[in-house]
């Protein structure tokens, strides 16, 4: 079936649409993006469609969840072509494209904020402090304005993703979380909004930050059990890339906790690092 999407701006027209459908006894599944759409993004927006009879999408950057010296300013906003995008795919029903004003209506200063458990300061939260509380404040608020039975969010950012299912958890949000797999480019770099900022000869790089975890997860699955050595090693592969590591890690897949390399437990190989003005993250199940 191919959808016709419906742009709307405010939190009213969502609602209405919402409304509508369920009193016609439909079930709804969302996605939540900031844009600068992939087929990353459209993968979600298909999942979507397998899962709930109506699809709804957003698109807002959210500036709670940008760092003071982050990229707020400078991430890709290209509205134009996602809705070309969106509506080629014709897998969306809504397209919710709020302003900060209708997400935040008491203003980012007087905004109520939420605070995620410790896990959110550790891997990209050390270095990106506030980040996952504001992605839990916008995600919450969207939640509660769309109101699906279903929430995709995407493999490629699993801390995100345990956070999130956190949340939805300890809040008693009444939506079910489901992963979406990472889509990548023929390369194996992971499809992202973010690799728009590298010039010709990062993006030649780019895919180290695949092909390291890569190799972790070959170690691991032959029996490798030194862990210090391995995510060394990664990170050392990544230099010579001419990325920055920021972390290569190896964690418990269900939680993140501390792997315990003496424990049979399923693993995930985590990686963020910079190249040129670019901040990437990868993971690869074990
Ligand atoms: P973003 O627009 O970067 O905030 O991402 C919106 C949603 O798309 C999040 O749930 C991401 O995890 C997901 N996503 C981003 N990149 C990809 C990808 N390459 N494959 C699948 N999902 C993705």
């Amino acid at each position: 079936m191919t959808r016709t999407v419906r742009v709307v701006h405010t939190v009213e027209d969502v609602r209405a649409a919402v409304a509508g459908w369920r009193g016609g006894g439909e079930s709804i599944a969302f996605a939540p993006t900031m844009g600068n759409l992939h087929a990353g993004h459209i993968s979600l927006a298909t999942l979507c469609a397998q899962a709930a009879s109506r699809v709804v999408m957003s698109i807002f950057v959210n500036p709670t969840q940008f760092g003071p010296n982050e990229d707020f300013g400078a991430y890709p906003r290209t509205l134009g072509a996602d809705e070309q995008l969106v509506s080629a795919a014709g897998n969306v029903d809504l397209l919710f494209v709020p302003d900060a004003a209708a997400i935040y209506p008491f203003g980012l200063e007087h905004a109520v904020r939420l605070q995620l458990p410790p896990l959110s300061r550790e891997l990209c939260g050390a270095s990106r402090p506030g980040h996952f509380d504001g992605v839990a404040t916008v995600v919450c608020r969207l939640l509660n304005i769309v109101l699906p039975d279903v929430l995709f969010l995407g493999q490629k950012d699993y801390q995100q993703f345990v956070l999130m299912q956190r949340m939805i958890a300890d809040l008693h949000l009444p939506t079910e979380l489901r992963m979406a797999p990472t889509l990548r480019e023929p390369d194996g770099l992971a499809m992202s909004s973010r690799n728009r900022y590298l010039d010709a000869h990062e993006r030649q790089q780019a895919p180290a930050l695949h092909r390291a975890p890569a190799r972790v997860r070959e170690q691991l699955r032959s029996g490798a059990r030194d862990f210090g050595r391995l995510t060394a090693e990664a990170k050392a592969e990544l230099e010579r890339a001419g990325f920055r590591p920021d972390y290569v890690e190896i964690r418990r897949q269900g939680d993140l906790a501390a792997a315990d390399s003496a424990a049979r437990e399923e693993l995930i190989v985590l990686g963020a690092a910079k190249l040129g003005r670019a901040r990437l993250i990868d993971n690869l199940l074990v």
